[in-house]
């Protein structure tokens, strides 16, 4: 997962902030406790008070979820201008939250987003080299666009602020701050995954970011696996040994490497998902169903989350299993993203493909098998759809930890639940081993997870729900947060 569908943003400039004058000479230093201390959250968009809510992507949703008065959240507007701003602007929530935001100049917008962030970033870090586009210009903007919100943050920070920068889009900003002289506690969260050296080095400018991260006092990962490919590139790109317990010494600071899985508010969403199955659009879908068992795919329109391969293995359910033609509907919303990449352009075009197909070969006069579309849908009518779902497919290829499926779970009727078919590929098959765990690419073991699925005892789908359910509600967005807070605090 990663801060996508989100919102908006900030920058400016001033005085250098000091360490507290109060800072002991030696020992574990805390920062920020007892409600001294802000908690400064630093991403590439940031969702605006009216915004949260409806459209918000993974890391803004669990940020959102655990975000607590008197913090300040600081990104991008999501505006494109023609000077990026050298100040922010900043609105106070009714929640007490302050957020800060700049607007970010067209040309550098592109080179840095659409370019090196998600033409070059998002696909190696997806273990997708094939589709990575690296050039200079890029990445120049990148740091550009960095130390741009370095220069805008500095002057908003007080000293004693804990600073919490989070993914790809922002793996430098941390140097940029430090360049600037500012020597508060630094943490940085990657909400994708890693990849070990041999993936890393394809990037030319790998050593430079895996020593830009340094500058961070804790970089945390979604498991343990991302940290320990990334422990191996600092080995790899810095020619340093990393400590067993994942810290390694670092131009004169100690460097904490550290995982902890993001959630969601498990109970909020059990509460949204109740009301919402009452929805006109949780009814319409109901009418619409006939009464056949509903199979659902949720995500945004990304190459990552295996699609293309995900219609072939509903293809094949229906070619192997035909006691489920006309007995099932598969849904898939595929909400378009980053439509400016060249390589979403042919998904798409590829997923359109694929539908045809299926629907011509097995559809129906009064039975269309697959219904496919690609405008996202509110929260609200979402939580109905998943309580609504038989089966919650959530087959990425890659994925950071992919909270669709913590959703899924949490939206459950437990009397009557459904049953998550997930991806080992994605982050959140650590946690959630209840699932039917299958590898994506394979249409035939897809297929066989779905049937599975499909004819599970009621017996077994509540046992398994319910060893899910509780997992969910343990790593929550707000565990997520404290538990990444508690090591950024704590200065050895
Ligand atoms: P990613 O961050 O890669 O998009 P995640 O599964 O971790 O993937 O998080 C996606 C978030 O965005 C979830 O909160 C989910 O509800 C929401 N979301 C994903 N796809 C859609 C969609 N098609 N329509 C509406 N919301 C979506």
């Amino acid at each position: 997962m990663a801060l996508v569908n989100a919102l908006p943003s900030d920058f400016s400039d001033g005085d250098l902030p000091k360490v507290p004058a109060d800072a002991p000479a030696a020992g574990p230093r805390v920062w920020g406790e007892a409600g001294t201390g802000r908690v400064v959250i630093v991403s590439n968009r940031v969702p605006s008070p009216s915004e949260q809510g409806a459209t918000a992507g993974g890391l803004a949703v669990a940020l959102a979820d655990a975000t607590t008065k008197g913090s300040m959240w600081f990104g991008w507007s999501g505006r494109r201008v023609e000077e990026t701003s050298e100040e922010a602007s900043i609105v106070l929530s009714e929640a007490g939250v302050t957020f800060a935001t700049i607007d970010i100049a067209e040309r550098d917008y592109q080179r840095f987003y659409n370019g090196f962030s998600n033409g070059a970033l998002w696909p190696l870090l997806h273990y997708r080299t094939g589709l990575l586009r690296f050039n200079r210009p890029d990445y120049q903007a990148y740091r550009t666009v960095n130390r741009a919100f370095a220069r805008a943050l500095l002057p908003l920070l007080r000293p004693d602020d804990l600073i919490w920068i989070h993914d790809y889009q922002l793996m430098p900003l941390g140097m940029e701050l430090r360049a600037l002289g500012v020597e508060n506690r630094i943490g940085f969260f990657l909400h994708v995954p890693f990849v070990p050296p041999s993936f890393l080095q394809v990037l030319p400018p790998a050593d430079e970011l895996v020593a830009a991260l340094s500058a961070c006092d804790v970089i945390g990962f979604q498991t343990a696996a991302d940290a320990d490919m990334f422990l191996q590139n600092v080995t790899e790109s810095l020619g340093v040994q990393p400590q067993r317990d994942g810290r390694y010494p670092y131009h004169g600071r100690e460097v904490a490497v550290i995982s902890t899985p993001i959630g969601i508010d498990a109970m909020k969403f059990v509460k949204l998902a109740e009301r919402a199955a009452l929805t006109p659009e949780a009814a319409r879908l109901q009418e619409s169903l006939s009464g056949r068992k509903l199979v659902l795919g949720v995500d945004r329109l990304d190459y990552s989350k295996g699609l293309p391969q995900r219609f072939d293995a509903y293809g094949r359910l229906l070619y192997a299993y035909p006691q489920h033609r006309r007995a099932v509907n598969f849904l898939q919303i595929a909400a378009r993203s980053r439509q400016e990449v060249g390589s979403y352009q042919s998904l798409r075009r590829e997923l359109d493909r694929r539908a045809g197909d299926i629907n011509g070969e097995f559809s129906d006069f009064d039975w269309v098998p697959l219904r496919y579309m690609t405008h996202p849908v509110n929260r609200n009518a979402l939580a109905g759809f998943y309580r609504r779902a038989n089966i919650g497919l959530v087959t990425p290829l890659r994925d950071g930890m992919n909270l669709v499926a913590k959703e899924y779970i949490a939206a459950q009727d437990p009397e009557d639940p459904g049953v998550l078919v997930l991806s080992r590929f994605a982050g959140a098959a650590d946690e959630l081993t209840e699932a039917l765990v299958v590898n994506p690419v394979d249409a035939d073991e897809v297929a066989a997870a779905i049937h599975q699925g499909l004819v599970m005892s009621l017996e077994e789908r509540r046992a398994r729900h319910e060893a899910l359910f509780r997992k969910v509600c343990h790593t929550t967005a707000r565990r997520f947060c404290e538990t990444f807070l508690a090591h950024l605090r704590v200065q050895p």
